[in-house]
């Protein structure tokens, strides 16, 4: 009876994971300093939207522009493809919330190459 009940409980618990890792991506998107100065030093000026991507070089205009982190921050932590089996929240949050430096603006096509690529 108790196996049960704990059974259900961890369902539960995932989640909400998933969904405060959505929440915080989202809050992180809109509200991020520093994904702001990243896509400022990548701006064209004169085209609206307009950025140039750090990988191609090619002149992506929004919404077919994202900004990148550098280094991975993986699905969220628990999850099938967290990074090298990670379950706390801590690095989790610390590579969302990276400054700058760690940030790359790319387009679309770009982004999806590198994710893809990323959870290989
Ligand atoms: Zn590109």
């Amino acid at each position: 009876m108790k196996k049960k009940k704990s059974k259900g409980n961890t369902k539960k618990q995932k989640s909400l994971e998933e969904r405060m890792a959505q929440e915080l991506r989202t809050v992180w998107r809109r509200y991020s300093p520093e994904r702001k100065k990243a896509l400022a030093s990548r701006k064209v000026r004169g085209v609206a939207g307009g950025f140039l991507c750090q990988w191609c070089n090619a002149l992506a205009i929004k919404p077919n522009v994202d900004v990148d982190h550098i280094v991975r921050v993986g699905t969220r932590p628990g999850s099938r493809n967290a990074i090298s089996g990670e379950t706390d929240w801590n690095g989790w949050i610390e590579r969302l919330t990276v400054g700058a430096s760690g940030l790359q603006v790319l387009c679309k096509c770009c982004h999806k190459y590198k994710t893809k690529e990323e959870s290989k």
